[in-house]
Parts: structure tokens; sequence; C-alpha cells
């Protein structure tokens, strides 16, 4: 079906432009009112979540031809979702899948981009999405932990592409294992069996490799008998969490990121967080486990015949809000001394970190503007540092922080329980 099944949705576009937007009640001030880091950038409504469906629409009527601009307009732009959940505020319609399914047609039809070719070759031939340098359990040496493949557990630790082999980021990885290990769950990792979870892959319009390592991973899971999958990448909890269960691959597979586990964890008396942080923060909310993170819908119902938008029974729609939203800020507030502050945008509002789509490793000139544009934010709220619940964010921030000179510190929620254990 892919684009043409959006048509409806993408007639339905107004052009009111609410998509570049925070609803007006969400408002502040002139700063930090936008939400689509595309249209902020580039400032020509073809960027926006509206102009993409406008660009569907003239892709399906053969009105468009591919053009070199048509194909920046595609590839600058972070798949991040916020465009939909400003649009949905007031409306119903799909706007991130049409937007998605636009990437997915320029694969298929050969137009694609050759720094995200690069990344899709090396997954086909390493199963990671970063150079895999070395052993990919290499971060776990020296834990003794559980591997799923000679140990019966029913928790598996899915570490991700960027926090195996970036040895920068096996601190995280370190970090997440430690505080599992003091809360005594039992659980294990796939080590250097693990491969990569495939949403970076889709979001960047590889739909048949996404595919592919969606099974291998579902295939590895069913053979270990494992029930639930901990994330503590965000790109890796959307993935096994909703793109798996929208293609019917999850089945009765428990998806957990290492926040809402954490937060179980300490409600239940399991880990007890003693050490002062002294520290006034303020919390990122990666896309992916906020409003993309949203469980999938199964809606099923039939068009009213003669009547586009009118369904039985009605749609529902994901609009972002039933995301990842308390669970790191209960985590973070149950750390003594650590002060949480708030930007304007967060919750299903927040402005993306810059990775997503693809945009890191095809425009990473844009993908660093759209850091900077949140370090500001986090800076002008007085925190001293930056908290996030995904290595890319990290990454991208740490990155953007040093071409800026900025002072703010950059924290993943993991490293800040670890050191208050
Ligand atoms: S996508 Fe939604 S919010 Fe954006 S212009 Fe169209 S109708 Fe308005
Ligand atoms: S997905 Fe994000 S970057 Fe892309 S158009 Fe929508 S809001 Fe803008």
């Amino acid at each position: 079906m892919g684009l043409e099944q959006y048509k409806g949705d993408m007639g339905m576009c107004c052009r009111c432009s609410c998509c570049k937007f925070i609803p007006l009640q969400q408002v502040q001030g002139h700063p930090y009112s936008t939400v689509c880091p595309s249209i902020s950038r580039f400032d020509f409504h073809a960027y926006s979540g509206g102009g993409r469906l406008n660009i569907g629409t003239a892709m399906l009527d053969g009105s468009l031809k591919y053009t070199d601009k048509l194909l920046h307009v595609v590839y600058n732009c972070q798949m991040c979702g916020a465009c939909g959940v400003s649009c949905n505020y007031a409306m119903d319609m799909e706007v991130q899948e049409p937007i998605n399914e636009i990437r997915i047609r320029c694969v298929e039809d050969g137009k694609t981009d050759p720094a995200l070719d690069k990344v899709i070759q090396r997954l086909r031939k390493q199963g990671s999405m970063v150079p895999a340098a070395g052993k990919r359990g290499a971060w776990a040496s020296g834990l003794k932990l559980k591997n799923i493949a000679r140990n019966k557990v029913d928790v598996l630790f899915h570490v991700g592409c960027l926090t195996s082999y970036d040895k920068g980021m096996h601190k995280l990885a370190r970090a997440t294992a430690e505080i599992l290990k003091k809360a005594g769950v039992d659980f294990g990792i796939a080590g250097d069996n693990e491969t990569c979870c495939g949403g970076r892959a889709y979001q960047m319009g590889y739909e048949k490799d996404f595919l592919r390592q969606a099974k291998k991973n579902m295939a590895m899971i069913k053979k270990a008998g494992v029930k639930t999958v901990v994330t503590a990448c965000a790109d890796g909890y959307q993935a096994f969490k909703v793109l798996y269960d929208k293609f019917g691959l999850k089945k009765d597979l428990e998806v957990v990121h290492i926040s809402e586990y954490i937060d179980t964890l300490i409600k239940s008396g399991r880990l007890k967080l003693r050490k002062k942080a002294g520290m006034a923060v303020t919390y990122h909310d990666p896309c992916r486990l906020g409003r993309m993170g949203e469980p999938w819908v199964h809606w099923k119902g039939k068009k009213i015949p003669g009547d586009r938008f009118v369904f039985d029974p009605p749609k529902q729609y994901r609009r972002g809000s039933n995301g990842v939203y308390e669970s790191p800020r209960n985590v973070l507030q149950s750390i003594p001394g650590l002060k949480l502050t708030e930007m304007t945008r967060i919750r299903e509002y927040a402005w993306c970190c810059g990775a997503g789509g693809g945009v890191r490793e095809s425009n990473p000139e844009f993908a660093s503007w759209t850091a900077r544009e949140r370090i500001d934010e986090a800076a002008s709220t007085g925190a001293e540092a930056i908290v996030t619940a995904c290595p890319w964010c990290e990454k991208t921030f740490n990155e953007a922080i040093a071409a800026s000179g900025s002072s703010l510190k950059v924290y993943d929620i993991v490293e800040l329980v670890a050191n208050a254990l």
C-alpha cells in the first residue's frame, strides 16, 4: 500500500502551518516556540510536515519529478514526529506515517543519499549502524554477565550499535549492567551475537533492511526464550516496542526502556539511590522514547463510502502523549540533591537532538545546528547539565557543545543513577 494508503490524509492538509510550532497554549515566547528543525533551518514550506504532505500528494499524481532539490527536502528531516503531534493537537490525520512512506518510496526508486547508502552497506555486512571495529560485546569485558546463547534468562539487555562499538559510550552499557546487577535482576546479553535493531534503517527509508534485522532479532529472542527486552537506547526501544509491533513481529514480547525499569525497581525498593548529586539538570525527551515511542495502535475499521475522513469505528490516532515521559523524571527526582528544571519544549513537544532520520550521517551540519538549538534551550533554564536517555542524543549534544564552546554538561540517565548507587 505504501504512500497510496495515506492519500486521504495528505489531501486533508489545510496548510495551517500548526505543524511548525508547539501548540499555542504551550508557547512561552518567541524563542523555543518552533517544533520542526527542518522548516526552522531551511525556512521554506516544503521542509515542514505540511509541505511534505503536499509533496507526497504530488508524487502520487505524478506531477512531481525527482530533482536534487526534492531530495534535499526529503533527506533533511529527522523523522522526529514533532510535526505530526502538533498537527494532531487539532486534526485527525496521519502526518508522520506518510512522511516515512515518502522516504521508503525514494529508496525503492533508487533515489538515495550516498552517506545513508554507506551506512546500510555496513548494516548488511556487519549488522551495525556505526563502524564495527573490534568485538560487539567487548564493552562487557570483566563483568561476567550471562549470555542468552548459553544461559536461560527472562530478561535480555539489548545494548545497541552506538553503545556497543563507540568506546566513549561503553560507560552507558556498563552503568546499565551495574544497575541491573545491583537490583538483583537475572538478565543476559547477546554479546558478540547482538545485531542492530534496524530502527534507524527504517527512519532512513530502508524498510527491507529494517525487516531483515527485526526478523533476525525476533528469531534469536524466540530461540533463547527471552520474555522481556530492556534497552538503554531510544531508537532500540522504539524499534522493538513500536515498529516490530506495527509489522506484527513483536508478539507478546515485553519491551521496557531502562528508565522505566529503574523507576519500577526504585518503587519496589530493589534499588536505593543514596549518594547526593548536588546539581541542577534539565531533561531532554528523546523523540523515540517520547512521542515516537507511543505504542502502535492496531486500529481496524473501514472508511465510510463517499467520505474520505469518516471511519467506522472512529479511527484512533497516536498523538504522542502516551510516550515514556514520567519514568525518567521520577528517576531523576529520586536522586538525592538533584534539581530538575524543565525546558519549554518537553514531552511530546520536545525539540529533536538532531541525530534522527539519518541526518547525523547525511547532513551533519544540520544535525549539529539542531543540537545547538536544544543546548541553548537547556542552558536558558539555568541547568548545569542536560540529561538524556539515549546514546545518540548524548553523542550529538557532546559534539555540538564541543563545536559551540558551551559549558553545559551532558549525561545519560543511567550514568547519574549508577553514580547515585
Ligand atoms: S500537516 Fe497538519 S498542521 Fe501542518 S499544515 Fe497540514 S493540516 Fe496544518
Ligand atoms: S519529522 Fe521532524 S524534522 Fe521532519 S518535518 Fe516533521 S517535525 Fe520537521
